[in-house]
């Protein structure tokens, strides 16, 4: 991953006491996560934290609005952020593994890096199933999957294993993954 510097915050400078940052979450977070789960988007994080000697303490807001494949017709489908959250960093020397409530950091760290934090939160705030809006989708793709029937997946896929996938050309390959996604997804 390409490390990204822009979700940090300097806390060691700080007294103790309540602090606010806002951070503006666009294009090259996703990029950084190679748009594997989101392919783009634009949100505001906003931090209210709470330091004291031995811990922070943050309230994690997250709005906005992100870019995924939709999984009805795989074009891209915009999906609001919502996403309120806490997290506890503890300072230890003896570091353990962040258990999705307490992050553990050293007393020799003086940045604190939220990108993965930012990163999962929106992931996990993601509905389970990403479509567009009745009537939004692409009329185009649904008509394909129409037509490519059940019968046609499992002909492709006979003829697969006859030829041991080599008879398969890029074409076929591609219409047999994003049916398997679509049967994945509908029998879910
Ligand atoms: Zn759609």
């Amino acid at each position: 991953m390409e490390q990204i510097r822009l979700y940090t915050i300097a806390y060691k400078g700080l007294k103790n006491g309540s602090y606010d940052f806002d951070f503006q979450v666009d294009d090259a977070l996703f990029e950084a996560y190679d748009r594997i789960e989101i392919k783009s988007g634009s949100c505001q994080a906003h931090v209210d934290l709470k330091r004291s000697e031995t811990m922070l303490e943050l309230s994690v807001d997250i709005t906005g609005e992100v870019i995924c494949e939709c999984d009805r017709c795989l074009e891209d489908c915009p999906i609001a952020v919502d996403y309120s959250g806490e997290l506890v960093v503890k300072f230890s020397d003896e570091i353990n593994d962040y258990d999705g409530e307490v992050l553990w950091m050293s007393p020799s760290e003086d940045m604190l890096d939220l990108t993965q934090y930012i990163y999962e939160s929106i992931v996990l705030s993601l509905p389970y199933r990403r479509v567009h809006e009745e009537g939004g989708c692409n009329p185009e793709m649904l008509a394909a999957f129409t037509e490519l029937s059940e019968e046609e997946f499992e002909r492709i896929e006979a003829e697969a294993d006859e030829d041991e996938v080599v008879a398969l050309d890029d074409h076929n390959r591609e219409l047999l993954e994003q049916l398997k996604k679509q049967m994945e997804k509908s029998t879910k």
